[in-house]
């Protein structure tokens, strides 16, 4: 991860390249945002400007030895740190054990949410925690000479999940720093930071992040067409991780999903402006697309008419189900005959070349009437 693969994400990004310019970059930083507004991304592409050997005037030249060394983040110089699911038996575990894990979770996703890694490490509804044995392994390795001769770098993800024992213990070690090493903390919530570490770090806010620098973050990491990105971008709302765990989810029934959802709680809100939104959104989809998210719609509505007659669901996916569960008494026998004639005049017009925007409008507004039928 480099500065040149966060796309467009620029304030923060500027922000640490003029530190570095400047060598005025701060022994402890904590860059504090909302879950998804790509800190991580920045601390870890800041990173490998600090340990390039010959940076480039805004980013790593990722070709030195110590560049090549980051390209996977087995650098020997970048420690990683973050929470884990300690056992009830064994709670000697730390960061490392689990390096290679978060290292290839990184790679898959290109960033990382709490809920992804908790359930990459086997339970997505058990807390993860930095404990005491974290603390000492980080001290001894902190202490450490750099093995390349240039900077050590601490990259923590999720301080505010310390302990207390483990936070008391890295106290010294982030006041009185060994010469030439850096702690970069990545918050989702700063408050909940041990108000004693938290006076010893720079806190850089970092803004949730536009949509345009997420459709121009899934293009580059994903080598996705523009309309799509930017779909994904506004139903994330900013969010990064969201944006990311969308697109994966999107091979099969994913983003037909996600629009279906969405689209159907404007129609029933009557949100007119959102609506008109969304539906510029749909229309920069390809014509292909949209038939098929319209088949997709088609396929739903048949599902919701099952499960008013308790026949049970087979093909739906479970958080289709979780849905459809909710949503199934809106589209019953009162509307599904209209519905389905909305829905294939839909299909049929835009073979014929209807124009999307002007055409999905008009569906929207009158599943507006339906919805409420
Ligand atoms: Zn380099």
């Amino acid at each position: 991860m480099y500065f040149s693969d966060l796309g467009n994400q620029s304030s923060t990004k500027n922000q640490l390249i003029d530190l570095f310019k400047q060598s005025r970059v701060p022994h402890a930083i904590l860059l504090s945002g909302a879950s998804g507004c790509g800190h991580l991304q920045l601390a870890l592409s800041f990173s490998a400007l600090l340990l390039c050997e010959t940076p480039n005037e805004n980013d790593a030249c990722k070709s030195c030895s110590s560049c090549i060394k980051y390209e996977k983040l087995q650098h020997p110089d970048l420690h990683l740190s973050f929470p884990i699911h300690l056992s009830k038996a064994e709670h000697s575990e730390i960061s490392d054990d689990r390096r290679e894990l978060f290292v290839s979770s990184l790679d898959k996703f290109k960033c990382i949410g709490k809920k992804t890694w908790y359930s990459t490490m086997g339970n997505e509804n058990k807390q993860g925690v930095i404990g005491v044995k974290e603390s000492q392994s980080i001290i001894k390795k902190m202490n450490f000479k750099s093995f390349f001769g240039g900077p050590k770098i601490l990259v923590m993800w999720l301080p505010e999940l310390m302990n207390l024992q483990a936070s008391n213990k890295l106290l010294k070690l982030i006041e009185e720093p060994a010469e030439n090493t850096y702690f970069i903390l990545v918050s989702e919530n700063k408050n909940k930071i041990l108000p004693t570490i938290y006076s010893r770090l720079q806190n850089i806010a970092v803004p949730k992040m536009e949509l345009s620098a997420v459709s121009n973050f899934m293009v580059k990491n994903f080598q996705i067409a523009e309309p799509e990105s930017n779909i994904i971008a506004n139903l994330s709302g900013g969010n990064l991780n969201k944006a990311v765990v969308y697109h994966l989810n999107s091979g099969d029934s994913g983003l037909n999903m996600t629009l279906f959802v969405k689209w159907m709680r404007l129609c029933y809100s009557r949100n007119i402006a959102d609506t008109i939104d969304w539906v510029n959104e749909l229309s920069k989809m390809g014509r292909e697309q949209i038939k098929d998210f319209i088949n997709y719609t088609l396929e739903m509505s048949r599902q919701c008419i099952l499960g008013n007659f308790y026949i049970e669901r087979r093909e739906v996916k479970e958080e289709e189900e979780n849905f459809l569960k909710k949503f199934q008494p809106f589209i019953n026998h009162k509307n599904i005959s209209q519905i389905n004639t909305l829905m294939n005049d839909a299909y049929y017009h835009l073979e014929r070349n209807a124009n999307p925007k002007i055409l999905m409008l008009d569906v929207s507004l009158q599943l507006y009437k339906l919805l409420r039928k």
